[in-house]
């Protein structure tokens, strides 16, 4: 039996509308059965069993960028004529989701976005399944991810596993017992706002020294500018630090509170919040020999490696999955990252860390992979 699914992706910055075909052994009375069932409401995920891969297909995609000056009802608008387009009218049997945004899952909820207007307490759902009719799932996009490259990608195989984003924030997914594991309210897996330096520099979240205050790209170009503009600027006082300067984990290459205290960054900086240069260009300069650079790309390894580190404490999973464009800084920062990673792991506490299979389609396996989860 042949069907159709439609994956979307509300990204950040642009907007993504997949179709795949999917074929399925099963048949008959039960499975029709079922997806009446789910039409009306979402349930727990009811197995781990991965995914029969090869039966999946990527017929056709869409994608556009979203302007400046989007709201809601403009994306919303545009991803129903992407894919509108992509179905040609044929009905799809199922619609998988991924938002970049927390979402309250069992109500259908988009809670907010940090990039666009008007999202706050959506029920996308129910108008996709109303628009489509038929099941809808909808997440947030580092849980979709993570489900995407345990069923497709680094993860399979592997039932026990975080996946996290390093990019203009950072975001993880937790998989367990081969599946989502999302937490009460479904904020699970922010290990980004873990602080791994509470004498650190503010984050936009109000705290101090967050991983992804010191790992994320626009906050490590933010530091580097500040760094370069030197120690005569005026700064906000910020607290005493204790002796030990508040991290147990020794890092071989230093410089890290030099960096920090020559510009004085106690502004908490908005993601996305243009500077001058990116997170990749801190990374380029790094790699051509520009100390500042390195410092501030390596601090931001260790605070991430610190932050799984203590992660796999608690969860104690088999393997870590890396994505996003920090990930590309090359191989001294995924050094750090694993060395940081593993001086924090209590003794016994092994897993490894691995760059994502999925890359910038990630979003769309992880939304088929969630439709398929609520249509077997
Ligand atoms: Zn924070």
């Amino acid at each position: 039996m042949t069907r159709l699914v439609l994956a979307l992706d509300f990204g950040g910055t642009k907007l993504s509308a997949a179709l795949f075909k999917r074929e399925s052994s099963r048949q008959g009375s039960n499975e029709r059965q079922e997806e009446q069932t789910l039409s009306s409401s979402w349930r727990p995920l009811p197995s781990s069993r991965p995914l029969r891969e090869p039966l999946s297909t990527l017929l056709d995609l869409r994608r556009v960028i979203t302007p400046a000056d989007a709201d809601a009802a403009y994306e919303l608008a545009t991803i129903l004529a992407l894919a509108r387009e992509l179905l040609a009218g044929r009905p799809p049997a199922a619609v998988g989701v991924s938002f970049g945004g927390p979402v309250a899952v069992a109500a259908g909820l988009v809670r907010r976005s940090d990039h666009v207007p008007g999202w706050d307490n959506f029920p996308l759902r129910d108008r996709l399944a109303a628009a489509f009719g038929c099941p809808v799932a909808v997440d947030n996009d580092a849980n979709v991810a993570a489900l995407g490259e345990h069923h497709f990608g680094a993860g399979h195989g592997f039932d026990d596993l975080i996946y996290v984003t390093v990019s203009t924030g950072v975001g993880g997914g937790w998989i367990l017992g081969g599946r989502p594991w999302r937490g009460h309210e479904g904020l699970a897996g922010e290990i980004g706002h873990t602080v791994v330096d509470p004498h650190g520099p503010l984050c936009l979240c109000g705290k101090r020294g967050c991983v992804e205050r010191l790992a994320s790209g626009p906050y490590m170009a933010a530091d580097y500018e500040q760094g370069s503009r030197g120690a005569g600027e005026q700064r906000e006082e910020a607290p005493p630090r204790p002796s030990g300067e508040g991290t147990l984990i020794p890092s071989p290459w230093g410089g890290v509170r030099g960096v920090s205290e020559v510009g004085g960054e106690e502004r908490p900086l908005p993601p996305g919040e243009r500077t001058r240069i990116t997170g990749r260009d801190v990374a380029e300069r790094a790699a051509a020999g520009d100390e500042g650079a390195r410092a501030i790309l390596l601090r931001g390894a260790w605070a991430l490696g610190v932050g799984l580190g203590n992660a796999a404490n608690l969860i104690n999973p088999q393997r870590v999955i890396l994505g996003g464009g920090v990930t590309k800084a090359g191989e001294a920062w995924w050094a750090e990252v694993r060395r940081a990673a593993a001086a924090t792991a209590v003794a016994g506490v092994t897993f490894d860390i691995v760059p994502a299979a999925l890359g910038d389609d990630a979003p769309l396996w992880g939304a088929l992979a969630l439709a398929a989860e609520i249509t077997r």
